[in-house]
């Protein structure tokens, strides 16, 4: 790994028991873990050669793989906008994200397992008070991940104390076995629904879905071209 690519901080565990996990770390801004990522952890390098074995990755494929997959719906209909580049922006994943990603990698293997035959969802929230960055990782190591209420309790905190809400982050899992096999770079119509309540709730301006290949950012105009369950 790039000697760049790191966090220059502990992580500070908040929650740890046998159904979820719940941490911070305090990092200052900076261009490096903004940077397209160009080096891996093997751990995340062995997933990643795992699903580039069995399937092209490259995020127009998945975007449209995702539309024929899906017979009709929010999610069909979202995978097809940003295949479409009505909405949103593909690039490749950053530092941060790789690094977050690599934590549920390593997390799995710990538990005797791996993220290509156990995909597990994590999801991280990052607010900034001038330079300096929180950056929370949540995740019950499940597909998927319920109802985030702890990480999202913390964050609200956070606003009330005067930080701001800069993003927030999970990743989309490749699920090798199943008839759905997904692993697009789009947010879902649940996605969508939270985006919109979090812009109103806590100022959510942008949210970003890996797939620990590529990231999708979105913003908050993006939030009404893209389609929530309701739409
Ligand atoms: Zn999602």
């Amino acid at each position: 790994m790039g000697s760049e690519c790191s966090f220059k901080s502990e992580e500070v565990v908040l929650i740890s028991n046998s159904e979820k996990y719940l941490s911070v770390r305090e990092v200052e801004e900076s261009d490096a873990l903004v940077k397209a990522a160009v080096s891996f952890d093997p751990s995340i390098e062995e997933f990643q050669k795992s699903i580039d074995s069995i399937v092209s990755v490259d995020p127009y494929n998945l975007l449209l793989r995702q539309y024929n997959e899906l017979d009709f719906g929010a999610d069909k209909d979202n995978a097809y906008i940003v295949y479409s580049n009505l909405a949103g922006k593909v690039r490749r994943i950053n530092c941060l994200e790789s690094l977050l990603y690599t934590q549920q990698v390593k997390r799995m293997i710990n538990a005797g397992t791996d993220l290509f035959t156990s995909p597990a969802e994590f999801m991280s929230y990052v607010v900034r008070k001038g330079k300096l960055l929180k950056v929370y990782f949540y995740t019950i190591d499940q597909a998927a991940i319920g109802n985030p209420k702890d990480i999202i309790s913390y964050v609200k905190k956070d606003i009330d104390n005067g930080w701001n809400l800069l993003f927030n982050l999970h990743n989309h899992n490749f699920f090798p076995f199943k008839k759905l096999f997904l692993g697009a770079t789009v947010p879902s119509a649940n996605d969508i629904n939270a985006y919109r309540s979090e812009s109103k709730g806590m100022g959510l301006r942008k949210a970003l879905v890996t797939n620990g290949f590529h990231t999708i950012e979105v913003y908050e105009e993006d939030f009404y071209i893209l389609k929530g369950t309701r739409d």
